[in-house]
């Protein structure tokens, strides 16, 4: 869905990890890599998660300055942004997932656990875990693990809002289990609508397949069930396709509200023509077992949906150790953990958060402004000419690079006029346009949940690491960008490579960099190649590529496995 320049360099840099094993590495089958427990006491960094920001982390740190140890239920990456793809058939499981374990391999001083984090104990800087299968009644015990830096990133869950009946009747897209669920559920959807003794109504019923969430995910999943339904299953199952019907529920008013308001125009007519219903306006009341219960905003009516298979896509919550720990430290009435701009957790020391589970409590972003804007206005008068309005808003800007995409989904288009364009003769009032900015402040505070972001700060992290005992020697850091002082370290700045929003029929639409929109075929070739490219591992490019290049020839597999 997104567009992963920014892993280039992550996962670019990290051909250069693979490539160098120490002569002396003596890799066991428990712990991989060079131990170097005994020779000399290095600060133990426990890791939490295997996911984009954990393994971002992994790779990038210099891990021969550290004892690190990986807790994980799952002892592989997914490539999340191609998890829709798999729910069709489009490309594997297996290709788009690595194992930890061959991560791990080719780093020193490097152990993985497989196991759930259960609780996290910071004043004894120990945690709790969990294995997550047991053999023969073997390592079904629960173990402790002790470490000098804590490092969490272990995502998050899907959020149903506690809307009744999600958990039990709804589909996920989270895992690589759900999407692989969701594949089965489509074939047998298929298969039982074929049985010959079903009525019309049933076989409706069954191919009803409703999607609740009109964001990337929920878009993608659309999109791809749609190309599997009429590239290949109207081939295996022709008479059936009259009562096929696909239907995307969206509370707000358009679908990829996220996006440039073109792509998301473009989406909706490409859906339209397709003949993927949109129901804008509604929000979802309850899942029964055969039908969902929704509220038409504009009308107020309570309308009932028949449904054969129901994918939430809803946004994401809070994971249950996460809950626990923020009720801990007095993070409680929060969707993610509270970091500040270096990633560390507000008020427990040697503990940093990242990814999806984390927030950085940004400073305020209208103190900010208001700042900024009395530096440049010299004659204090309120007002700014444009040139200086923009030489301010440059300013901002590198503190604020996710300024640019709110600016464009609030639709500012008369500020983002003036920085295209800056008339020297126009003054702007400062008060106007700091009020304009209070929504986009409360926006501001959390960072999009995506790959790209977790994967920045992941390398962030390491190179912070990688660079400590340097800096503490020479303790003479950036100066801190307000105030007094100077820190060790720059703080984390996020920088947006742009994102995809891949649309069915080979058509897919990008926000890209400098404010450039592709829609069409060809953004849909860029978007192979980019996802090509940011595979986490050759072996997974190759089979990435391979699964592809099947679904041209021989198009996709719909068997019940
Ligand atoms: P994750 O990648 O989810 O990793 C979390 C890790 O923590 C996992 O290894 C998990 O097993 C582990 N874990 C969980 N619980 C525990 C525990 N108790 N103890 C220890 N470890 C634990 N973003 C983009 O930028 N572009 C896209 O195109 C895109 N497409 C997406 C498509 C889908 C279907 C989905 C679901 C997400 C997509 N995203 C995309 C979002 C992106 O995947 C997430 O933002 C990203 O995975 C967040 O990284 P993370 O490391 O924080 O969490």
């Amino acid at each position: 869905v997104l567009g992963l320049t920014a892993l280039s360099a992550t996962f670019g840099g990290s051909c250069v990890l693979y490539a160098y094993t120490s002569p002396n590495s003596s890799s066991s089958l428990i712990d991989s890599g060079k131990r170097s427990e005994g020779v000399d006491k290095k600060k133990r960094i426990l890791l939490l998660g295997s996911g984009w920001a954990g393994v971002s982390f992994l790779k990038s740190l210099d891990s021969t300055q550290y004892d690190v140890h990986v807790v994980s239920p799952r002892n592989f990456f997914v490539f999340t942004p191609l998890l829709p793809s798999v729910t069709a058939g489009t490309v594997e499981a297996r290709s788009i997932t690595e194992s930890i374990r061959k991560i791990v391999l080719k780093k020193e001083n490097v152990k993985f656990s497989q196991a759930n984090c259960t609780g996290i104990d910071t004043a004894n800087k120990k945690v709790l875990c969990r294995p997550v299968a047991d053999h023969l009644d073997l390592g079904k015990n629960d173990f402790e693990v002790e470490y000098d830096y804590l490092i969490i990133a272990v995502g998050a869950q899907a959020n149903t809002f506690n809307t009744p009946g999600v958990e039990k009747y709804c589909h996920f897209l989270k895992e690589i289990e759900d999407a692989e669920k969701i594949r089965e559920s489509i074939v047998d959807c298929f298969e039982l609508a074929a049985l010959p003794n079903l009525s019309k109504d049933e076989r409706s019923q069954l191919l009803h397949f409703v999607i609740v969430g009109g964001g990337p995910t929920g878009v993608e999943f659309a999109a791809e069930l749609h190309d599997l339904v009429y590239e290949d299953l109207c081939k295996l199952y022709p008479t059936l396709m009259p009562f096929v019907n696909i239907v995307v529920i969206q509370s707000g008013d358009h679908i990829l509200n996220t996006f440039d308001e073109r792509i998301s125009q473009f989406a909706e007519q490409k859906f339209q023509r397709d003949g993927i219903e949109l129901k804008t306006g509604c929000r979802v009341l309850e899942v029964q077992k055969n039908r969902i219960v929704m509220r038409e905003k504009g009308t107020g009516k309570k309308v009932e949906v028949p449904y054969g298979m129901v994918v939430w896509s809803t946004g994401i919550g809070t994971r249950p150790v996460i809950a626990e720990f923020m009720n801990q430290i007095g993070q409680h009435d929060r969707r993610a953990l509270a970091t500040d701009e270096w990633l560390r957790v507000k008020g427990c020391p040697n503990t940093y958060a990242l990814g999806d589970c984390a927030t950085i409590e940004q400073r305020k972003l209208l103190e900010d402004v208001a700042y900024i804007f009395a530096l440049a206005d010299k004659d204090n008068s309120g007002n700014l000419t444009a040139i200086e309005f923009k030489e301010a808003f440059e300013s901002i800007r590198e503190r604020y690079p996710q300024i640019d995409i709110y600016l464009k989904t609030q639709r500012m288009k008369d500020v983002l006029k003036i920085l295209d364009d800056p008339k020297d003769s126009v003054l702007l009032d400062i008060e106007q346009f700091k009020s304009s900015l209070v929504k986009v402040d409360a926006q501001m505070k959390a960072l999009p949940a995506t790959a790209q972001v977790a994967a920045q700060q992941g390398e962030y992290l390491a190179r912070c690491f990688n660079r400590w005992s340097v800096c503490e020697s020479k303790p003479e850091g950036p100066l801190r960008v307000r105030g007094d002082g100077r820190h060790m370290f720059h703080p984390f700045v996020y920088k947006h490579f742009g994102q995809f929003a891949p649309l069915g029929g080979e058509q897919a639409a990008a926000e890209l960099p400098g404010d450039w929109i592709s829609v069409g075929r060809s953004t849909q070739w860029l978007w192979y190649s980019v996802y090509a490219s940011k595979q986490v591992s050759w072996r997974t490019r190759a089979l990435v590529i391979f699964d592809w290049s099947k679904r041209f020839l021989f198009g996709r597999d719909a068997s019940r496995m």
